[in-house]
C-alpha cells in the first residue's frame, strides 16, 4: 500500500498552523523565520507524538487492543500523549518510566496520573524486562495489550512525519511561502527520518536540518538515521534512497553543544533560548528538546552555518512545554525569574 493510503485514527487537529515569527525575524535580521505549530496537535496538549500515534493506535485497534503500554523517562512527552490518545480511544493507559519514583508528581507526570494511567516506576530492572512482566499481568486479567515503541519511532510511526511534510508542502503552496530549510529535533528519529523521506517523496523545496537531544557520540548518529529512513522507505515501497548527504545534524560547538551536557539535563543556555522565544513571541518551548533546537536554529542563522543570509527557515515546534512545570525546572528558574518581580507599596 502507498504510504499516503495507510489508514490512521483521528487524534489531532490539522493542519497545525504555520506562523511567521516576526519579532525573531527582525531580531536576527537575516531571513524569514517561521514556526510550524505541531505543539498544538492535541490530545492531552499534543506534540509530535500525535502524528505517529494516529498510525500506531490504528494498528492497536485493528488488533483488538484494550490496553496500551509505552515507556520513557519520568517526564516523557511521548508517554503523556500516548496516554491522552489511549484514553480518547477507550483503551487503558499504562506507562513504564525509567529513573525511579521521584516521590512528587509534577509536569507531565502529574498529567499522566490525572488521566488515570497505571504508572510503573522502573529502577533496577530494564524497561524491557519490566514491560514483559507488566504485559503478563494485564493479559492474565483478560486485557489485550498493545506496546507502543519508544518515542513512537518504528517504521509505522515514522509515517506520521512523512505525511506531516505533505501538509507543510500544501500549506506553503497555498500561503505562497518560500521555505529553504526545515529545522526539527532528533531524538528517537521518527520525526527527522520521516521528514527527510517526506521532503524527498513530496518534492519539498526545503531540506531538513536536525538538532540532537544529546551530544556526540551518544546522540543519534547520521548512519543510524540513514539506516532507519531506508528501512521505512523499503517497508512502504517509496522508491527513495536516503544517503549521508541528506542527513544534516547540527551539533553546535564542541565546548557548548546545542544538546547541552546530556539528554534531559536542564542547562542555562537552553533556558535562555526558551526565554528568548517566550519574550519575543509568547510561545513556549521545552527544556529537553525544542529549547535546544531553537538555540541551534538561532545560532545557525547568526553564523550562516547551513542557513545562509536571506534564506528562510521553518522551525518545527514538536511540543513538550509541560515539562516546564517539572519541579526541578521550576526550582532552577526561580532566582532568574524573580528578577522581574517588584514589590509595590499599594
Ligand atoms: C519526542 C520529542 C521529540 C523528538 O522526536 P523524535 O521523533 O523522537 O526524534 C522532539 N520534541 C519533543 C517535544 C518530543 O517530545
Amino acid at each position: 500500500m502507498k504510504v499516503e493510503e495507510l489508514k490512521k485514527v483521528s487524534l489531532g487537529h490539522y493542519p497545525t498552523p504555520i506562523e511567521k515569527l516576526e519579532n525573531i525575524t527582525k531580531l536576527l535580521g537575516k531571513g524569514d523565520v517561521y514556526i510550524k505549530r505541531d505543539d498544538t496537535t492535541g490530545p492531552a496538549f499534543g506534540g509530535n507524538k500525535t502524528r505517529k500515534l494516529e498510525y500506531l493506535l490504528k494498528e492497536a485497534q485493528d488488533q483488538g487492543a484494550t490496553a496500551v503500554i509505552t515507556y520513557g523517562g519520568t517526564q516523557t512527552n511521548h508517554g503523556r500523549t500516548t496516554v491522552g490518545a489511549a484514553v480518547k480511544l477507550g483503551m487503558k493507559p499504562i506507562l513504564i518510566l525509567s529513573g525511579g519514583d521521584t516521590g512528587y508528581l509534577s509536569g507531565n507526570l502529574n498529567l499522566d496520573a490525572m488521566m488515570g494511567t497505571d504508572i510503573y516506576f522502573a529502577k533496577e530492572k530494564s524497561p524491557v524486562e519490566i514491560t514483559k512482566e507488566v504485559v503478563a499481568k494485564y493479559e492474565a486479567q483478560g486485557d489485550k495489550v498493545y506496546i507502543v515503541p519508544v518515542g513512537g519511532s518504528n517504521t509505522l510511526g515514522a509515517v506520521g512525519y512523512i505525511m506531516a511534510v505533505k501538509e507543510i508542502v500544501d500549506q506553503i503552496k497555498e500561503q505562497n511561502l518560500k521555505i529553504d530549510h526545515l529545522v526539527c529535533t532528533v531524538g528517537s528519529m521518527g520525526t527527522f527520518a520521516g521528514s527527510i523521506l517526506g521532503a524527498k517523496y513530496f518534492n519539498a523545496p526545503f531540506d531538513v536540518i536536525a538538532v540532537p537531544v544529546s551530544p556526540r557520540p551518544k546522540g543519534a548518529k547520521e548512519a543510524d538515521v540513514v539506516k532507519f529512513a531506508n528501512e521505512v522507505s523499503k517497508t512502504y515501497d517509496m522508491g527513495i534512497e536516503v544517503t549521508l548527504d541528506d542527513v544534516k545534524i547540527a551539533y553546535g560547538p564542541d565546548e557548548c553543544p546545542y544538546s547541552g551536557e546530556a539528554y534531559n539535563k536542564p542547562d542555562p543556555v537552553t533556558r535562555d533560548s526558551i526565554i528568548l522565544l517566550a519574550k519575543n513571541e509568547g510561545i513556549f518551548l521545552d527544556p529537553t528538546y525544542t529549547g535546544k533546537t531553537f538555540r541551534g536554529l538561532v545560532d545557525m542563522v547568526k553564523n550562516e552555518e547551513y542557513i545562509k543570509a536571506g534564506e528562510s527557515v521553518m522551525f518545527v515546534h514538536t511540543g513538550g512545554a509541560m515539562a516546564l512545570w517539572t519541579k526541578e525546572h521550576l526550582d532552577d528558574m526561580q532566582t532568574q525569574l524573580r528578577e522581574n518581580c517588584h514589590t509595590t507599596q499599594l
